[in-house]
C-alpha cells in the first residue's frame, strides 16, 4: 500500500461541497503535486488529511493506518507535518524559536542538535539570521522558515500547500530547487498544492489537477508537461 491513501474523500462548507470524493495517493519518496485554480478544493484537501477540517465522507489511509478520525495533533505525531498557505510563522519569535517549536514533540536532544545544523545547510539565510524575529524576514525567508520548522517534527510526509504563494519568480524557483533536493538528497516524501502549475509539473513525479472539488485528470509530471491538451488548458501555452 501507498504511504498515504485517500479514498473518496468528501469535505462540505455547510451545504456546499467543496471536495466531492476525491481520491489518490502518494508512494515513499515521492513528490506528489495537485494543481487547479482557485477554489479548486486543493488546500481543503491538505486539510482534510490533516484534521483541520472535518470530512463529510470517505477515508484516508496513511502507512496502512486508517487515520480518517484521528484528531489533527495525533496526526503530526503520526509523522504528517503541514506547512500553511501564507505560511504562519510566529512573527513575534525568532528564526531559532520558530525552530524550536517545530521539534515540540521531541525529545532526542543530539537527534534534535543534528536537525538543526541539516536545516542551516539546507537554509543558509536562517543560519544567518538565527536571532531575528520571524515577522521582520522577506516572504521567501519566512517560507524557508515554515518549511524548516516543518522538518523539525521529522515527517515522514510533508504537505506543503502553494510554497510559491506571494513570492518573486526567482525566489519561487529557490523554493522549488530545495524541495527537490529534500526528495533527491533527504528521501523526503512530500505532496504539495499549488496554483503555479509548471513549478510544480517541474518539481514533482506525479501530478493531479483537481477542478472544483475533483480530481480531473493525472499523470506522470514530465508526460504532462509536454502533454499538448495540458498545456494548452492549464499552462496557457
Ligand atoms: P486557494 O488557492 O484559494 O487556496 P483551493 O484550491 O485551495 O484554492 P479551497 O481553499 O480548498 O480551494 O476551497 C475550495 C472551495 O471551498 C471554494 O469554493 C472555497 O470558496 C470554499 N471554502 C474554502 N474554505 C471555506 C470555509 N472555511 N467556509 C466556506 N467555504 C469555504
Amino acid at each position: 500500500m501507498a504511504l498515504l491513501e485517500i479514498k473518496n474523500l468528501q469535505v462540505k462548507y455547510g451545504v456546499i461541497p467543496a471536495l466531492k470524493g476525491i481520491s489518490f495517493s502518494v508512494e515513499h519518496g515521492e513528490v506528489v503535486a495537485i494543481i487547479g485554480a482557485n477554489g479548486a478544493g486543493k488546500t481543503t484537501t491538505l486539510h482534510a488529511i490533516s484534521s483541520i477540517v472535518s470530512k463529510s465522507g470517505g477515508n484516508v489511509f496513511f502507512q496502512e493506518q486508517d487515520i480518517t478520525n484521528n484528531p489533527a495533533h495525533e496526526i503530526v505525531a503520526m509523522g504528517i507535518s503541514q506547512v500553511q498557505e501564507g505560511r504562519g510563522v510566529f512573527s513575534n519569535l525568532s528564526v531559532l524559536e520558530n525552530l524550536q517549536l517545530g521539534a515540540y514533540l521531541r525529545k532526542d536532544k543530539a537527534e534534535i542538535a543534528r536537525d538543526f545544523t541539516f536545516i542551516y545547510e539546507l537554509f543558509p539565510r536562517l543560519a544567518e539570521r538565527q536571532k531575528q524575529l520571524a515577522g521582520t524576514l522577506s516572504g521567501g525567508e519566512q517560507q524557508m522558515l515554515a518549511i524548516g520548522r516543518a522538518l523539525m517534527s521529522r515527517p515522514k510526509l510533508l504537505l506543503l500547500d502553494e510554497p510559491s504563494m506571494g513570492l518573486s519568480p526567482l525566489i519561487t524557483e529557490n523554493i522549488f530547487r530545495t524541495i527537490k533536493k529534500l526528495n533527491k538528497e533527504n528521501k523526503m516524501t512530500i505532496l504539495l498544492v499549488e496554483q503555479n502549475a509548471q513549478m510544480a509539473l517541474w518539481a514533482s513525479n506525479r501530478t493531479y489537477i483537481m477542478e472544483t472539488g475533483q480530481i480531473v485528470y493525472n499523470g506522470n509530471s514530465k508526460a504532462m508537461k509536454n502533454d499538448d491538451f495540458i498545456r494548452k488548458s492549464y499552462l496557457g501555452q
